[in-house]
């Protein structure tokens, strides 16, 4: 399987090469040239375990590993979470809950970073070379990406996150981890300053090759392949489960990555009837999806900070797919979109503009309501993320359709959200995260400036 750039400037490139590679040269976010079909699998693949699906998923898109040596991986990353089942569903009410929090640090983007840390390790490997990771993080990106790749020979990883915009449990679970090729940046200034320096330095190409950058933003595939994977496990198994024809799937979104897995499940041909896109009140993608119109605004922060972004880098993905793969329609938006913070695509109130996306958002008083409601009901402790899924859900769900909401973080993670809900604290622990009380940390503040950021990795490389 070969990878082609949204933009259309770049010769495909194969699997390993896409991983390397991050964001295109050009400025595009990485595709595979087609989707491969599964629909005729789908009877055998709906009995396999979570590693072994996850072989089956992966290996499609990354022909150029060995199967032993892609198998392995695949073991060694979902060894690390704490449920036999990697992502188990749980019934509660007349929803399925996939919980995607069993990794070591209780959010869904472990799924993808601990595969990710192990690819990155063993494509370094056979190539003898070094790599810089450089990633802005909301809160979940951070942590996930630090515990996949922390001691890891040939990787340094530095990361920034929004100074004081962060929970204190996601701070402390990025800035305890003391490891020598660990680098976290407190950056005066938002996810989406962070977001914009991340794209700076990359667009930097001779700063990119000197200090040979690495990406682990949700604009690396691998980390979108690797999400591909739990979609079918658990569509799969509600279908088995239910009888249903199809299935649908709500996701609390902020950068589009998680979704847009859950788009490359519906095109090789899982059966889905509806993605339904949840957001909070900082809400562009579904204002987009309800309007035809992609309008920046200003970030707000909410209780689901790792849902706090306005420019959401997956969305190229989605919109190179809807202009027919035509990289100048594609590049015309995005040349217009810099330009006046807006794009706009036909829309009528009539059909949606997707064939399987819906969307909707919670407030701060709806998600609050949402945590409260549904653990007044079913004993179940949602997180404030996983909340705004369930409060859009209700919106979209059909007689014979199963819902299956997307858990995104454990709710031990935002056990503030949590007691301001219920008025309770003891609803929302975990012994990992109480480990992580009176750990010693390290953090380096800096002013939001591409050149200071650049300086500052330069100097800590030697
Ligand atoms: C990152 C994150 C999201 C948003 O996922 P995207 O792939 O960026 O859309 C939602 N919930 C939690 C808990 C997250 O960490």
């Amino acid at each position: 399987m070969n990878y082609i750039s949204t933009r259309g400037g770049m010769s495909p490139i194969p699997f390993k090469s896409a991983v390397m590679t991050g964001l295109a040269r050009d400025g595009g976010l990485l595709l595979p040239e087609s989707f491969p079909s599964v629909a005729s699998e789908l009877p055998r693949w709906s009995s396999l375990s979570y590693t072994d699906l996850a072989f089956e998923v992966i290996r499609l898109f990354a022909d150029d590993i060995p199967e032993a040596t892609l198998k392995d991986l695949i073991n060694r990353s979902y060894a690390t979470f704490n449920h036999p089942e990697v992502t188990p569903v749980k019934t509660v009410g007349d929803l399925h809950i996939l919980e995607l929090f069993h990794g070591p640090t209780l959010a869904f983007k472990d799924v993808a970073l601990q595969f990710l840390g192990n690819l990155f390790e063993s494509i370094l490997a056979e190539s003898n070379q070094k790599l810089n990771i450089v990633a802005a993080t909301s809160g979940d990106t951070g942590s996930a990406a630090i515990h996949g790749v922390r001691g890891r020979r040939g990787i340094r990883i530095f990361v920034m996150h929004p100074a004081g915009r962060v929970s204190p449990v996601q701070e402390l679970q990025m800035t305890s981890v003391l490891d020598d090729n660990v680098f976290n940046i407190a950056l005066e200034g938002s996810f989406d300053d962070a977001q914009a320096i991340v794209k700076a330095l990359f667009g930097d190409l001779n700063f990119r090759d000197t200090f040979h950058l690495g990406a682990v933003n949700s604009i690396n595939w691998a980390r979108v392949l690797a999400q591909v994977v739990y979609y079918f496990y658990s569509g799969l198994q509600v279908l088995k489960k239910t009888g249903a024809a199809r299935v649908s799937f709500t996701v609390p979104t902020g950068n589009f990555g998680d979704i847009f897995a859950g788009y490359v499940a519906a095109l090789m041909g899982l059966p889905v009837e509806s993605l339904v896109l949840a957001t909070n009140e900082n809400d562009i993608l579904s204002r987009f999806f309800n309007t035809g119109t992609y309008q920046k605004g200003s970030v707000v922060q909410t209780l689901s900070p790792s849902m706090d972004i306005q420019i959401s880098s997956n969305f190229e993905r989605w919109l190179y797919l809807h202009e027919q793969s035509n990289p100048e329609a594609l590049k015309a938006h995005m040349t217009g979109f810099a330009q006046t913070g807006a794009l706009s695509v036909p829309f009528s109130a009539e059909a949606p503009i997707d064939r399987w996306i819906r969307a909707g958002s919670a407030n701060t008083a709806q998600t609050l309501a949402t945590i409260q409601s549904t653990y007044e009901r079913f004993g179940y402790v949602l997180d404030p993320h996983t909340a705004v899924g369930v409060h859009v859900a209700e919106s979209y769900r059909q007689p014979n359709t199963p819902m299956i909401c997307l858990a995104t973080a454990h709710p031990a993670k935002f056990a503030a959200a949590i007691e301001q809900a219920t008025g309770r604290s003891d609803l929302a622990t975990a012994p990992a995260i109480e480990a992580l009380k009176n750990r010693p940390t390290r953090k380096t503040t800096l002013p939001n400036n591409t050149q200071t950021i650049a300086q500052f990795i330069q100097d800590s490389i030697h």
